[in-house]
């Protein structure tokens, strides 16, 4: 079986070449090999290779910098994951695509199912968003993973900006009222490779399997609790315990993105469908900080 991963240098595409790699023969290309502001040439990389499996990791993900630059983050995030999927449907494969919490507004108080009306608050959510259309669009059998806080040891991500703050500062102040789910970027590609073991061939998939599906590691917590606890687990701190992690509230921290507040992903029909049944996110770091 073949399968072409997309963004093959992010934090998720570089886990997926070691998760995918028992189940076929993986071709993991990056921004320079399939450029997704470059329609014409990926319809053509994805027609010379005829993957069975194309799992799009490639994206957009400057949520702050969006803002800026809308047209280039729709054409990445939400024009080009349809290309991908037309090419697969013409294929008769399985298009993997991920997308994100942020497609919510965050006004809410229970897990956000799948079934729950989003309404991003940005250009990155709106972006994601358009994509997860876009692919139900094309018509290929699809699984769009919605994940959320995504860190590993590699790559620009929370956990590394905190360990790398903590080894400056004395003091660190972290927005303690934004409430959601960290997720490491190696369980998020383990879980993906579950799933396209599972609907390989893509026309065993049954509707139940297609969609969309929240993947994310178990608890919450807040951006504060997070980096508490890096301060507290990272083996490089060990002699940077004392460091404070003070908590602020969002209005102390102004971007240029509004993040949404409330931003738990409920994972149940992964669960159920699938058999996924993720770690609390705090023993997701420690094997992460421990082992990543
Ligand atoms: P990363 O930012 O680590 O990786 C994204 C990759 O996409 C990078 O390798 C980047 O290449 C590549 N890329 C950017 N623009 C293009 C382009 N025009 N053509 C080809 N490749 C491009 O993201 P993650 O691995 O963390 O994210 C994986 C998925 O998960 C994405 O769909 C993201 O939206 C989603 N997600 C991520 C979250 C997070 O916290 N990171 C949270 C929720 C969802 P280069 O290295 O050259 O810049």
């Amino acid at each position: 079986m073949r399968i072409l991963v997309t963004g093959a240098d992010g934090q998720v595409g570089w886990e997926l070449r070691r998760s995918l790699g028992s189940l076929g023969q993986v071709t993991a290309l990056d921004r320079e090999a399939f450029d997704l502001t470059q329609p014409d040439r990926m319809r053509q990389v994805v027609r010379d290779l005829r993957p069975a499996v194309l799992v799009n990791a490639a994206a957009y993900t400057a949520v702050d910098r969006a803002e800026s630059e809308p047209r280039l983050a729709l054409d990445i995030n939400g024009v080009a994951p349809g290309v991908m999927a037309e090419e697969m449907t013409r294929l008769g494969g399985l298009m993997v695509h991920y997308s994100t919490d942020y497609v919510f507004d965050g006004a809410g108080q229970r897990p956000w199912t799948e079934d729950d009306t989003p309404n991003p608050l940005g250009v990155y959510g709106r972006s994601k968003l358009a994509g997860e259309q876009a692919v139900a669009t094309a018509g290929a059998t699809h699984v769009v993973i919605r994940t959320s806080w995504v860190y590993g040891r590699r790559g620009s991500n929370f956990v590394r900006t905190v360990i790398r703050l903590a080894l400056e500062r004395d003091e660190l102040r972290i927005v303690a009222d934004q409430t959601g789910v960290p997720t490491w970027c190696r369980d998020l590609a383990d879980w993906t490779a579950m799933i396209v073991a599972r609907l390989s061939p893509s026309t065993a998939a049954s509707p139940d399997e297609r969609g969309i599906f929240h993947l994310v590691s178990a608890g919450t917590t807040t951006w504060h609790g997070l980096a508490e606890a890096v301060v507290r687990l990272a083996p490089e701190l060990a002699h940077r315990r004392h460091v404070v992690v003070v908590p602020i509230g969002t209005e102390d921290y102004p971007l240029p993105a509004k993040r949404p507040a409330w931003s738990v992903l409920g994972c149940h029909r992964a669960e159920r469908v699938f058999g996924i049944r993720p770690a609390h996110w705090e023993q997701a770091l420690t094997r992460c900080l421990e082992r990543g």
